[in-house]
């Protein structure tokens, strides 16, 4: 992981935020290389989960929303208790929860330094429910929900405007909107990436545990009880597009949750495999009942019921979650694909993307830097190529040099122009070298063909 994350750095992929000022622990930049290939599993993820499903639309709901939300949702008041996290695997406990068995009360007004003194974890021995370690950190009254100081000008309650903790919120203060304006019939899905900004007491493993990252979810609107047989359509189909896109299936896996939240029905998360740290969630898919749309029917006052526009009955739909952080996912997808090996007797990294997701799809390349009719010949051809693709124009250093830069981000094709390509004496006249990157071999490929070839 270490290698990756010098590499991602190097080439532009992913930057620590704010590195100028000593940077922030858990924020990231994605740097040029970086946003096109997260651009590119973001087209990848609506390509099947609205283009190609006949029952999907998209939405973008604002960051901000009515403090109400997250009192709903559950977030307001499920997440301000004293936690330890465990140093060996991260797992938190409530400490009220285990030294209230002995007696020491939490007040919710304590300071953390009081907390501190009166929560002495490490003193009171308690056992990491996962892992069986005694080694705690300090305990923190601790709310995952970042609050914001704009203004709550709706005159309502005193709670904060919170920074979404999760994205999917939009989704469903927006499923009314969705149902009354569209042409969508239940079972329908909602599709959305949005921000989410977590105070995580720890954030770590790169972009795996981030205080603001972007996930890409979906809601699935199905009648009560007719959860079943899509949860596991959706689960199957989820596995199947990491697989799709290149990553090794022997590197997924999926884990049920043994601890289901009261109103869950059921809990898979699709895991990868990490370099450095082993498998660990990427995407989170939850067959949730009507908990979300309930609990909002309640804290809004607004009939939430749909109503089939043949039967008439009315019921409120239940919910099949898929929801994936996109950093923990471009994660996956690159971590997977980087490799190194041997070509003779150097060595190559080459990042093996799946074309769909490359950053830069071809490279074109004049032969020599100091023939001009070359490079005339070869800023032509990046010119025309530039208008379907991402292309990069490189002069500078020997051939050599020039592929293994392409290799190592990933580029499926170079472009060569040489001296052949201007030789009206030469059977390739007219052509181009075309190489590519797995295999390196080259093929000699008529200028006019080029974009549809590549
Ligand atoms: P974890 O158990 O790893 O904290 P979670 O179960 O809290 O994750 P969810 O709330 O279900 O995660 O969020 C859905 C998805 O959002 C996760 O599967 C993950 O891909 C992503 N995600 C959650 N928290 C973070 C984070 N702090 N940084 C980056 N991605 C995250």
């Amino acid at each position: 992981m270490d290698e990756i994350i010098a590499f991602c750095k190097r080439r532009g992929f992913v930057y620590q935020g704010s590195e100028i000022y000593g940077g922030m622990a858990g924020l990231y930049d994605f740097g040029p290389y970086g946003v096109q290939l997260l651009n590119n599993i973001k087209t990848e993820w609506r390509r099947a989960n609205v283009q190609m499903k006949q029952n999907y639309v998209e939405i973008d709901s604002a960051i901000f929303k009515m403090p109400e939300t997250w009192v709903a949702s559950g977030h307001v008041g499920g997440f301000a208790d004293p936690l330890s996290e465990c140093k060996k695997c991260h797992t938190r406990i409530r400490v009220d929860k285990e030294l209230g068995k002995i007696g020491v009360e939490a007040d919710e007004k304590m300071s953390e330094k009081e907390l501190q003194e009166i929560f002495d974890v490490n003193k009171a021995n308690i056992k990491c429910p996962h892992c069986g370690a005694k080694d705690w950190t300090e305990p923190k009254m601790f709310n995952l929900l970042v609050k914001s100081n704009l203004g709550d000008f709706t005159g309502k309650g005193e709670t904060p405007v919170y920074l979404p903790g999760e994205a999917c919120q939009g989704i469903y203060l927006n499923y009314k909107n969705i149902v009354d304006t569209t042409r969508v019939k239940v079972p329908f899905g909602v599709a959305q990436i949005g921000k989410a900004f977590r105070n995580e007491i720890s954030p770590r493993n790169f972009l795996f545990r981030c205080r603001e990252f972007e996930q890409a979810d979906t809601q699935y609107f199905v009648r009560p009880h007719e959860n079943e047989e899509a949860y596991q359509k959706i689960k199957q189909e989820r596995f199947d597009w990491y697989v799709n896109l290149g990553v090794k299936a022997e590197n997924l896996r999926f884990k049920q949750h043994e601890h289901l939240v009261f109103y869950a029905n059921d809990a898979w998360d699709i895991e990868y495999n990490f370099p450095s740290y082993g498998f660990d969630e990427v995407e989170g898919i939850h067959d949730r009942t009507d908990y979300d749309l309930t609990q909002h029917m309640k804290f809004s006052g607004v009939d939430l019921n749909y109503t089939d526009p043949t039967t008439g009955e009315k019921y409120i739909p239940w919910i099949l979650e898929t929801s994936v952080g996109m950093g923990r996912m471009f994660l996956t997808f690159l971590s997977d694909a980087y490799t190194v090996e041997k070509v003779g007797d150097n060595e190559r990294v080459v990042l093996k993307l799946d074309k769909r997701l490359a950053p830069i799809k071809a490279a074109v390349f004049p032969l020599l830097k100091n023939k001009p009719e070359l490079v005339e010949k070869a800023r032509e051809i990046y010119a025309k190529l530039s208008e379907t693709m991402m292309c990069e124009f490189d002069d500078n250093g020997n051939i050599g040099k020039r592929y293994r830069r392409q290799d190592e981000i990933g580029t499926p094709a170079c472009v060569v122009v040489d001296f052949d390509t201007l030789d009206e004496n030469s059977p390739n006249f007219g052509t181009v070298a075309v190489r590519d990157r797995d295999t390196m071999e080259q093929t000699r490929v008529k200028t006019e063909d080029l974009e549809k070839v590549l």
